[in-house]
C-alpha cells in the first residue's frame, strides 16, 4: 500500500510553528507581523485563494490587509501602489494576487515587490538567492514539497529526482531546491523527448504541468515517490471516466466538476511507494509556507 502524504497534517504542523513565532514577534516588536495581498480585479478563482490566505494570517495573528484594485487599473498606478506597500513599516509581506488581467505585464509589476517583502519568493533577487543556496525567501509551492518530504523522512541525497514543468513559480525553484538536497535533478518540459522514459528513472517524480492526470502509470518507476503539484478542474464526463474510479465518478456527477492533479489518481496510488493526493497534498501547504515567509521576513526586517 502507497503511504498518501497527508499535506494537510503537514500544513497544521507548520501553522502551530508558526504561532510561537508570531507571539515572539509581537513581544519584542510591540507589533504583528503583517501581510498585505494585492488582488487586482474581480477573478472569482483569485478572490477565494485570497480569502484562504488572509484567514489563514487571522488565524495565526498576522495583521493583514486586501487591496482590491479594479481591474482597469494601468500598470503605472499598480507599481505605484507597491511602491506604497515597499514604504510601510508595519507591513513586511507583500503578496501580489497572479494571474493579472492581461494588459498588466506580470513579471514587471513582480519586479516592483520589494525582495525583502516578497512573500510569494518570486522576485529574481529572491530566485538568485535561491540558485545559489543563500538565505531569502522561497517560492511557497516548491519550499512546501521539500517541508513535506522531510517531515515524511523521504531521503532527497543521492535520489533521482525528475521536475516535470520549468514555470519560475514551482518547476524550476524545485529543482533548485531538490539539487541543494544533493538529489540529481533533471528538469522536464513540453519539447522532452520520451517523457515517459525520463520520468520512470525518477525516485522522486514532481508533477507541476497543468494537464489533467497526464502522468500515468508508464511514467511512474514502482516504489518512486509522486509529488503532485498539480490542480486542474475536470469538467468532462469522458475525461472524468479516464480518471476517476466509480465512487469519484459519483461526486462529479453530483457536483459537474472534480479537482484532479497532473498524476492519474489511480495509476500513481498503485504505482508509487508514496505520493501527495490531489486534493489535500501540496495545495495546503502552499498557504501555511507563505504565513511563514511572512513572518520569516518580519523577523529579518526587525533584525530578530
Ligand atoms: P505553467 O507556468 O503553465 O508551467 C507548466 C510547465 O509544464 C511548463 O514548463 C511546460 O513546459 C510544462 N508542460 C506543459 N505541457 C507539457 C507536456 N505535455 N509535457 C511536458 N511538460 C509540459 O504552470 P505552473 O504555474 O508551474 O503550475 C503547474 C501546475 O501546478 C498547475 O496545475 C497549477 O495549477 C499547479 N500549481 C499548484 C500550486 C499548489 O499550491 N498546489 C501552486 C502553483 C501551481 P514549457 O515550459 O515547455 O511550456
Amino acid at each position: 500500500m502507497a503511504r498518501i502524504l497527508d499535506g494537510n497534517r503537514i500544513r497544521d504542523q507548520i501553522k502551530s510553528e508558526c504561532v510561537p513565532r508570531v507571539e515572539t514577534f509581537v513581544k519584542r516588536t510591540g507589533r504583528a507581523p503583517g501581510l498585505a495581498v494585492v488582488l487586482v480585479g474581480d477573478n472569482p478563482a483569485s478572490q477565494v485563494y485570497v480569502r484562504g490566505k488572509t484567514k489563514t494570517a487571522g488565524e495565526l495573528g498576522i495583521y493583514n490587509e486586501t487591496i482590491t484594485p479594479a481591474s482597469g487599473i494601468s500598470g503605472d498606478e499598480l507599481k505605484s501602489l507597491i511602491r506604497s506597500l515597499n514604504h510601510r513599516e508595519e507591513i513586511d509581506g507583500i503578496l501580489v494576487q497572479l494571474p493579472l488581467p492581461k494588459h498588466l505585464d506580470e513579471q514587471q509589476i513582480l519586479l516592483e515587490v520589494a525582495p525583502e517583502k516578497d512573500a510569494d519568493g518570486f522576485h529574481p533577487c529572491n530566485a538568485g538567492l535561491v540558485s545559489t543556496g543563500l538565505p531569502g525567501l522561497r517560492p511557497c509551492t516548491p519550499a512546501g514539497v521539500i517541508e513535506m518530504l522531510d517531515r515524511y523522512e523521504i531521503p532527497i541525497a543521492k535520489a533521482n529526482a525528475v521536475v516535470v514543468g520549468r514555470s519560475n513559480i514551482v518547476g524550476k525553484p524545485m529543482a533548485m531546491l531538490l539539487l541543494q538536497r544533493n538529489a540529481t535533478v533533471t528538469v522536464c518540459h513540453s519539447q522532452t523527448r520520451d517523457l515517459a522514459g525520463v520520468c520512470r528513472s525518477a525516485d522522486i517524480l514532481v508533477a507541476a504541468i497543468g494537464r489533467a492526470a497526464m502522468i500515468t502509470a508508464d511514467y511512474i518507476k514502482p516504489g518512486a515517490v509522486v509529488v503532485d503539484v498539480g490542480m486542474n478542474s475536470v469538467t468532462q464526463r469522458g475525461e472524468a471516466e479516464r480518471i476517476f474510479d466509480a465512487s469519484r465518478l459519483e461526486a462529479f456527477d453530483r457536483r459537474g466538476s472534480l479537482l484532479v492533479g497532473d498524476v492519474h489518481p489511480g495509476d500513481m496510488a498503485r504505482t508509487a511507494s508514496a505520493y501527495t493526493p490531489v486534493p489535500g497534498g501540496v495545495g495546503p501547504l502552499t498557504i501555511a509556507l507563505l504565513m511563514r515567509n511572512t513572518i520569516e521576513a518580519a523577523e529579518r526586517r526587525a533584525g530578530l
